[in-house]
């Protein structure tokens, strides 16, 4: 039953290597895969690369070739539901591609021959990763006692949509929002891979659930100190309820 672990961006990926014990490098598809073992479970670690087609192959090729049974994503997002902010960590109960148009083929948001929009996480999967979140917060906030920026940190559970687009302004957060909600979907925040990971996995039945920590809140300021907030709290977070995660899977 291997787990994989895919992360977004290296600095997240970091922390994570280092409970492997004994990895074993991969290389395929243009990627690295670390294979090893963490508390007893077989693991598979991976960068997705960014955006919907990279994440899709990374997914495909762990399945593949690495026969995962269960995918967990860890990474961060741009909140944009009304209460979701930074230093919020969200647990996905659905994903869905908001730059996804074939109308008027199909409906707005429809993935063509799929009959639906939105693709839901495994519930069992999800409900682990929502309790493992919970304890990881707890433990993690013990190392921030100086980091005053980062209070009441609330953890979310609900749709997070993806596409092939840094969301960088209100105008356009705000797009994304009123058109899902047009569509009957509260949106709480928007990434790059999620939808794409969630599809695969659905075509291969594979449970997959999906941890995102909200890094901005795809405005103006979305690009400022990204990288510091990844260092500095998004991986520490994401080590942290993935040590949790690992006890309960
Ligand atoms: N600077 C990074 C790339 C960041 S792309 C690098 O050099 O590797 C942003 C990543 O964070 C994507 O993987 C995406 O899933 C997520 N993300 C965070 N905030 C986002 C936002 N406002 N809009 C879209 N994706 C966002």
């Amino acid at each position: 039953m291997t787990l994989a672990i895919m992360s977004a961006l290296l600095d997240e990926q970091r922390g994570l290597l280092e409970q492997l014990s004994q990895p074993r490098r991969v290389q395929r598809a243009g990627r690295t895969f670390w294979c090893g073992q963490w508390a007893g479970q077989e693991v598979v670690l991976v960068l997705s690369k960014v955006g919907k087609v990279a994440a899709a192959t990374t997914t495909t090729t762990l399945i593949e070739a690495f026969d995962v049974k269960r995918v967990v994503f860890t990474g961060v997002a741009g909140g944009v539901g009304q209460s979701v902010n930074v230093g919020d960590v969200v647990v996905a109960q659905a994903f869905i591609q908001h730059d996804m148009d074939s109308s008027p083929l199909f409906a707005r948001y429809e993935i063509p021959l799929y009959g639906r929009d939105t693709l839901a996480c495994d519930a069992q999967l999800s409900a682990l990763l929502l309790e493992a979140t919970h304890a990881g917060i707890k433990s993690a906030r013990g190392h921030f006692h100086h980091e005053n920026s980062i209070q009441d940190q609330r953890v979310h559970q609900g749709l997070i949509a993806s596409g092939d687009q840094f969301v960088a302004s209100a105008e356009g957060a705000a797009a994304l929002v009123n058109g899902l909600h047009q569509a009957g979907h509260a949106l709480l925040a928007v990434e790059m891979e999620g939808a794409a990971v969630a599809q695969v996995c659905h075509d291969y039945g594979i449970p997959f659930a999906a941890v995102r920590t909200i890094s901005d809140r795809a405005d103006a300021q979305a690009h400022v100190d990204f990288s510091a907030f990844v260092q500095q709290v998004a991986s520490p977070y994401a080590l942290s309820i993935m040590r949790e995660f690992i006890k309960l899977v």
